[in-house]
């Protein structure tokens, strides 16, 4: 059963809480017991297609769907028709002892995809199971990547409807273009004036407007989310950590029971707390190590215990990463503080209220025991592409540069050399404008369209465009309103009553 980290009283069953999305109290759903996998099983899943991995993980979170349902949802999500590798998330060595775990290469090259190809198939298979007859609306706000990734999810998925809120200025123009194109009956994209925290505060201020929210049920329509603050969007999440190290023991660079470390770009907090679920569940994780760029208030909070939002918001070259309100953070702080809901409450009305909060110097440390954080800015950033690039041969985008350098950073200052793997969390192409600056012996490409930069990184590395990304070019725009913040339920309701 699931209930919210704020204390409501419901509990709920998977489905349900997939449906609601957050809970209405404004916390976020966790599950009430943490299932576990001992030896056996990860031998087991070592010998496992994705698929199966994934199947296994779900099963034992989602125990109110039949083997069946899971395996109809898990087929639609990672089939070889959307993925452009049959290992669905494949596991690189790059040097010894140090791996990188592609997460991006599904149909929007992010890895995004991972949770969102799987999310609607989860939420419509809860809408039968709970005999929902409203029509779902789900409202996104994204720093970029969520956005493309949830309407290519969502897209002509029955009983759902699908709004898009990208900051105007916040994203590169590829992911502009790949939301503006974007087909479906069923999607809506706006791009809102401000940063992704405007977008998603006003996202959350229209979830938590009651009067709102009536007006929709009367035309039989229900708000739910698709950001990772769904359980449906982080279970999936799961299993790729899991994914990961089973591929270790298969490949036999670790005996099972080994520890190793990962390291996460991070900026909502969803990815890397799926790992901390992993390594609740009993997966061999000795550290999680979080990585930030300029918008660094989760490293300054993990040194300090102290959360501070009021600080400059910077653009940075890793925009999928440039977030001042961590919303998963709240789940790992009910757990560390072992379900303290009054507690968790206090802290987000503070943060709410006054910008801020902080944590007591033993929860300080019982996350210390876990997490390891520090932060890279743009031009660390571009030397880190540029250097891996050089050093491996192997070509990252901006937001695998940051985790790259955290993770060398911790084992030079920890002497720890523990097995690391580094989340790849976007295909270089999507980001070629920092990528061919770092790579190119060119002075300045500035006068280059983006297909021609492109090109440009595939001329120079020998790698391919993914296709879905070089078709762009072509495709006709249909998506090009703007709003400012305030105007966000005016164009829900436009887009739905009209
Ligand atoms: C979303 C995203 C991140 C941050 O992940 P969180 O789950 O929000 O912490 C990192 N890199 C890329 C490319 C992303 O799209």
């Amino acid at each position: 059963m699931y209930i919210s980290t704020r204390g409501g009283e419901a509990k709920l069953s998977a489905a349900e809480a997939i449906k609601a999305g957050i809970a209405p109290d404004g916390g976020l759903f966790v599950p009430t017991v943490f299932p576990s996998i001992d030896k056996q099983q990860l031998i087991h899943l070592a010998n496992s297609s994705y698929p199966q991995r994934a199947l296994t993980i779900l099963s034992k979170f989602l125990v109110d769907y039949s083997e069946e349902e899971l395996l109809t949802c898990i087929n639609n999500a990672y089939s070889d028709t959307k993925f452009d590798s049959k290992k669905i998330a494949p596991l690189v060595q790059v040097s010894s002892d140090k791996y990188v775990l592609e997460l991006w290469h599904g149909p929007t090259s992010a890895f995004k995809d991972m949770a969102l190809q799987l999310l609607p198939q989860l939420l419509s298979k809860a809408l039968s199971k709970t005999n929902e007859t409203d029509k779902i609306v789900i409202l996104v706000a994204t720093s970029g990547d969520t956005g493309k990734a949830a309407l290519e999810g969502f897209k002509d998925v029955d009983q759902t409807e699908i709004i898009v809120f990208y900051p105007h200025d916040g994203v590169s123009q590829i992911q502009r273009l790949q939301m503006i194109t974007q087909e479906g009956a069923n999607v809506a994209v706006a791009a809102v004036h401000g940063n992704f925290d405007d977008a998603q505060t006003g996202v959350k201020k229209i979830f938590n407007d009651k009067a709102f929210g009536a007006t929709l049920a009367q035309q039989g329509y229900r708000l739910s989310s698709a950001n990772s603050i769904n359980w449906g969007r982080l279970v999936p999440q799961i299993v790729y950590y899991f994914s990961a190290y089973a591929d270790l023991v298969k490949e036999k660079r670790i005996e099972v029971g080994q520890r190793i470390n990962f390291v996460v770009p991070t900026g909502n907090f969803g990815n890397i707390l799926a790992g901390y679920y992993a390594k609740k569940m009993g997966l061999p994780i000795d550290k999680l190590i979080c990585a930030s760029n300029d918008n660094n208030v989760l490293s300054e909070f993990f040194k300090t215990g102290k959360y501070d939002r009021r600080r400059s918001f910077y653009k940075t070259l890793s925009p999928s990463m440039d977030i001042l309100i961590s919303s998963n953070l709240e789940r790992l702080l009910y757990h560390i503080t072992d379900n303290n809901a009054s507690l968790i409450s206090t802290w987000m009305n503070q943060l709410s209220t006054q910008g801020f909060y902080e944590i007591d110097s033993q929860y300080l440390e019982a996350i210390k025991e876990i997490f390891w954080a520090d932060w890279v800015d743009d031009k660390n950033t571009v030397t880190t592409m540029r250097r891996v690039y050089l050093e491996n041969k192997y070509l990252i985008d901006p937001h695998t540069a940051v985790a790259w350098e955290i993770g060398d950073r911790y084992r030079i200052q920890t002497g720890d050399t523990t097995p690391l793997i580094i989340l790849s969390t976007a295909s270089p192409f999507k980001f070629s404008d920092s990528v061919l600056e770092s790579i190119s012996t060119e002075r300045d490409g500035s006068d280059k369209t983006e297909f021609e930069k492109l090109d440009e990184v595939a001329r120079i590395t020998g790698w391919s465009v993914p296709k879905r990304l070089r078709a762009l070019e072509k495709a006709k725009p249909s998506h090009l309103q703007v709003c400012n913040k305030e105007e966000m339920p005016a164009f829900i309701k436009h887009t739905l009553l009209t």
